[in-house]
């Protein structure tokens, strides 16, 4: 039986009641966010305008490393979570290799992937807080799908600034969001006066940018009552919420006697990364155990490989507050040939300070086309057909358990499957016939990008 993938179920009494907030037990801090107008750290009063007041607290929070999950929310959380460790027996065989590769598959939930999982505490806190409506931005469209349907488990409204590209290419992704009572809107709109100067200034044909929608959607929120916006990645608070990722692996690890010599993560905002490394990140500063962690983007958006780390905005209009990060400027667009996903300039406060720090040990950036040869060969042996996004690690993965083909090294692998790629047929379409190409943006572009992040 031992070449059929193994699937490692914890019950519904594992799952954790408290998140790990890694930002805590981090001995030199992840920079806080600086509030524009008074060039100071934001405080809670600052971000509670934006943000519910729970999330506000929770994205300054340096103090508490555990904090308890709502019953409300592990109610919802129950019904997906425990999420399955898989061990790879398949692959391991098809590769002929000594490694042992574990993967923990969030795509196993009707959105199709990690991102429910913040989706459910950030429209819990909503409710409970009397807020009627949510406004977010929206790139591939699983933020956006997660959401519309935390958002109708718990009876809040929802308003979608969808990265325009991505409407029209994506229509049932758009689709689904409307089932779940979203109103999605191709984003730069007309509805805002920040999506209204950015249709000036790119013309009504721009394919928009995850960093436009988001200017749109903050301004919503801030000019409607009782209306709060929520970002679906890069955030402390996000980075919070998915380290249930990493405690329920380290649980089912553990529970098998096992512990991962490499960590990989697909990243685009940090989030699921972020969240999955983070218990394994606390034995490493706390020198118990040295796990290597690897982070993997896409070559045409290097964020962590050819960044800057400089404090940057969150969003093109400007009107968020500055976070500390690795970024490639916040008006850079990738490429409209790149289909794979992680397409976000900036990258988490938390993922960036770890990474300066070196205690991620390698940002790895890699080609599409070798993104989608590890994710058709993945889905013919697993049986699962994953997101581009996720795909990135399983290349990451498979090079890694190749490299001990050689070596003859056992070394105990763990990547985590973000998700599942139904929605992206035509990636996957581009890719059988030979169609999708490799873009990866020059130095000059680079530089034009990097020219627009703010003086400090
Ligand atoms: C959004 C998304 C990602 C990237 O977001 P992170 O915040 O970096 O985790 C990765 N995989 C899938 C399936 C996603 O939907």
């Amino acid at each position: 039986m031992k070449n059929i993938p193994y699937r490692i179920i914890l019950s519904e009494q594992h799952i954790p009641r408290q998140w790990y907030n890694l930002n805590a037990d981090m001995k030199s801090k992840a920079p806080p966010l600086i509030n524009l107008d008074t060039k100071e750290p934001v405080t809670v009063d600052d971000l509670s305008h934006i943000f519910c007041k729970e999330l506000s607290k929770q994205e300054i929070d340096t103090e508490n490393a555990y904090i308890d999950i709502p019953d409300g929310i592990i109610d919802w959380y129950k019904t997906c979570r425990p999420s399955p460790l898989v061990r790879a027996y398949a692959l391991e065989k098809e590769l002929d290799t000594p490694a042992k590769i574990y993967y923990k598959f969030e795509g196993n939930n009707t959105s199709g992937s990690h991102k429910l999982n913040s989706a459910i505490a950030q429209a819990y806190y909503a409710k409970s807080e009397g807020i009627t409506h949510l406004t977010t931005e929206t790139g591939a469209g699983q933020w956006g799908t997660a959401l519309s349907m935390a958002c109708s488990f718990f009876g809040v409204e929802l308003t979608v600034y969808m990265v325009r590209g991505s409407f029209f290419q994506k229509p049932q992704r758009k689709t689904v969001m409307q089932v779940f009572k979203a109103d999605v809107i191709p984003s730069p709109s007309n509805l805002t006066s920040s999506g209204r100067a950015m249709l000036e200034k790119l013309g009504e044909d721009t394919s928009g940018s995850l960093g436009c929608a988001i200017t749109e959607a903050v301004e919503h929120a801030v000019t409607h009552e009782n209306t709060r916006y929520v970002l679906g990645s890069v955030l402390n608070q996000v980075l919070l919420h998915q380290s249930i990722i990493g405690l329920e692996s380290k649980k089912a690890m553990e529970l098998y006697d096992e512990y991962p010599d490499i960590v990989i993560g697909c990243v685009g905002g940090g989030s699921s990364f972020g969240g999955l490394i983070a218990p394994f990140m606390k034995d490493k500063i706390e020198k118990t155990r040295n796990p290597y962690f690897i982070a993997v983007e896409p070559t045409s958006c290097p964020t962590l490989t050819r960044g800057k780390y400089a404090y940057d905005f969150c969003d093109v209009g400007r009107i968020t507050p500055l976070a500390k990060m690795y970024t490639l400027g916040n008006g850079f667009i990738p490429s409209a040939d790149h289909a794979g996903g992680l397409r976000y300039h900036g990258m988490s406060p938390i993922v960036s300070k770890l990474y300066d720090d070196k205690l991620i040990d390698e940002a790895r950036a890699v080609e599409q086309t070798s993104v989608f040869d590890a994710a058709v060969k993945f889905s013919r042996i697993e049986g699962i057909l994953p997101a581009p996004e996720s795909s990135h690690a399983i290349k990451v993965a498979i090079d890694e358990a190749e490299k001990c083909r050689k070596t003859g090294e056992k070394k105990t692998i763990l990547f985590c499957l973000t998700g599942t790629g139904y929605f992206d047929m035509s990636a996957y379409s581009n890719y059988l016939e030979s169609k999708m190409i490799n873009y990866v943006p020059k130095n000059e572009e680079l530089q034009e990008s990097f020219d627009k992040i703010p003086k400090a």
